[in-house]
C-alpha cells in the first residue's frame, strides 16, 4: 500500500461509521468473572480492560500509526514531552550516560539537566552535525543516543544512517526525535533507528487543538517503553485520539502544500534585502541540503531567518508588522507562525546561534504571506 492509500485507510473500523467512536470509558465491566480473569492474562496492553490503558478509540490510532511508523507497535501519549521523556526514563537506569544533540528543542534539555541528573543519569550533549564528535564522547556505561534532525531551532540535519551505525556497533539504541519530517518525509525505523518519537501536536493533528506524542519501537523496545508510559500513569484522552485520527486522514496533503509554500518562500526570503540567510534543508546551498536530499522524500513548513545585524528591537518591529502570523508556541497546524528563535547550547559554541526569527508556513496562499513578510521587512529596516 503506497503512503496516501495507507493514510485513507489504516485504523479504520471495517464496518459502519467510517471513523470510529469516541469511547470514553475509566471501567469497563465484563459479562462474568472468568471473562474479566481472561483479559487480565492477556495482559495490560491487549483488548479492553481499564481505560488508563486505553479504549477502542486509542486503539484505531494505535493500529494506524503503527502502520504509518512501520513499526512494531506504537504507543500513544499526552504530548510531545511526554513521548520524550517517557522513551528516556525507559531506555536509562541510575549511573548511566546519554548522549543527547545539542540542538534538540529547551524543555528536553531541561528534563536532562534535571529530573534524569537526579535520578543519577548525566547528560553529555553532542555536535548534531558530527558523528566522529559524537563517537568520542561514549563510553562504557552510555545507555542511548538521542537526535533530533533537523534541530527544530538550528535546522541543522544529522546523519542519522552514520550514527546508526556507531550506535549499533556499541550496542546503544538509538532515539529520533521525528516532528519535524514525520513519517511521511523521514522513514526512521527503515533508516534503523531503534525509538522514533514525533510531537503529534504538530503535524499529525494539524489544526493546533490537541497535544499528543507518538513513540514507534522496534519489537525489542516496545514493552519496556510501553511498560514506563503505563508505570507513569500516563494515558490519553479517547477525544484526543479521534481528533489526532481524524487530522491523519490529512497528513500528507497538508504537508506537501505547506512544504511547497515554505520552500517557495524561503527562496523568495533568501533574496530579500535585510536577510541574511534562511535556513531550510530543502534550500540548495543549506549546510544540510545534501544529506536531506539523500534522507528524506520532503521537507516541510518550518524553518528559520537570520537577519542582517539583528538587534532585539528590529526582531520586534519585524514580528509586530506582521498581520497573518500568529505569535506563540508550537507549530505543524494549518495556520501561519512566527516567533524569535531562543535556545541553549552548550557543545558546539554559538556558530549556529544567529538565527532571528522561526516561521512557520500554514496554508494560506502564499502570495499573502510574502506579501505580509515583505511589509514587515520593510518596516524593520526603516525603524533599524
Ligand atoms: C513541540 C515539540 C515537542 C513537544 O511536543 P508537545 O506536544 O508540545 O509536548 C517535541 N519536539 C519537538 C521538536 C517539538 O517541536
Amino acid at each position: 500500500m503506497k503512503l496516501d492509500t495507507l493514510l485513507a485507510h489504516a485504523g479504520r473500523p471495517s464496518t459502519g461509521p467510517v471513523n470510529p467512536p469516541v469511547m470514553r470509558a475509566s471501567t469497563i465491566c465484563f459479562e462474568n468473572l472468568a471473562a474479566y480473569q481472561e483479559q487480565q492474562q492477556r495482559g495490560r496492553f491487549d483488548g479492553l480492560r481499564y481505560g488508563v490503558y486505553g479504549t477502542e478509540t486509542m486503539f484505531h490510532l494505535e493500529a494506524a500509526l503503527t502502520a504509518l511508523e512501520r513499526c512494531h507497535r506504537a504507543i500513544i501519549v499526552p504530548s510531545g514531552l511526554a513521548a520524550i521523556t517517557s522513551s528516556l526514563q525507559a531506555v536509562t537506569r541510575s549511573g548511566g550516560h546519554l548522549l543527547v544533540a545539542d540542538c534538540v528543542y529547551g524543555p528536553m534539555r531541561q528534563f536532562c539537566d534535571g529530573h534524569l541528573a537526579r535520578t543519577g543519569v548525566e547528560t553529555e550533549y553532542f555536535d548534531p552535525r558530527n558523528p566522529d564528535d559524537l563517537s568520542s564522547r561514549i563510553r562504557s556505561n552510555t545507555q542511548a543516543i538521542f537526535c533530533e534532525s533537523p534541530g527544530s531551532f538550528t535546522f541543522e540535519v544529522m546523519d542519522i544512517p552514520a550514527i546508526v551505525r556507531i550506535a549499533r556497533t556499541h550496542k546503544i539504541p538509538t532515539l529520533l526525535d521525528n516532528t519535524w519530517a514525520t513519517p511521511v518525509f523521514f522513514d526512521a525505523m527503515g533508516h534503523g533507528v531503534d525509538i522514533s518519537i514525533q510531537a503529534a501536536t504538530k503535524y499529525l493533528n494539524g489544526h493546533s487543538d490537541v497535544l499528543m506524542g507518538v513513540i514507534a519501537t522496534t519489537e525489542e523496545w516496545w514493552r519496556p517503553v510501553r511498560d514506563t508510559v503505563a508505570d507513569l500513569g500516563s494515558s490519553t484522552s479517547p477525544d484526543d485520539c479521534y481528533l489526532a485520527l481524524r487530522g491523519m486522514r490529512t497528513l500528507s496533503l497538508r504537508l506537501k502544500h505547506q512544504y511547497h509554500s515554505a520552500l517557495a518562500i524561503s527562496e523568495w526570503l533568501s533574496r530579500q534585502e535585510g536577510v541574511k540567510r534562511v535556513l531550510n534543508p530543502a534550500l540548495p546551498g543549506d549546510p544540510g541540503h545534501t544529506i536531506w536530499k539523500r534522507d528524506f522524500t520532503g521537507g516541510t513548513s518550518l524553518f528559520g531567518v537570520e537577519f542582517e545585524d539583528a538587534t532585539e528591537s528590529m526582531i520586534r518591529d519585524f514580528i509586530d508588522n506582521l498581520k497573518l502570523f500568529g505569535i506563540g508556541a508550537s507549530w505543524g497546524g494549518y495556520e501561519s507562525l512566527v516567533l524569535p528563535a531562543r535556545y541553549a547550547r552548550t557543545a558546539t559554541g554559538a556558530a549556529a546561534n544567529n538565527v532571528s526569527v522561526r516561521i512557520h508556513i500554514g496554508l494560506e496562499d502564499p502570495q499573502d504571506l510574502k506579501d505580509d513578510l515583505g511589509g514587515a521587512l520593510r518596516a524593520m529596516r526603516r525603524h533599524g
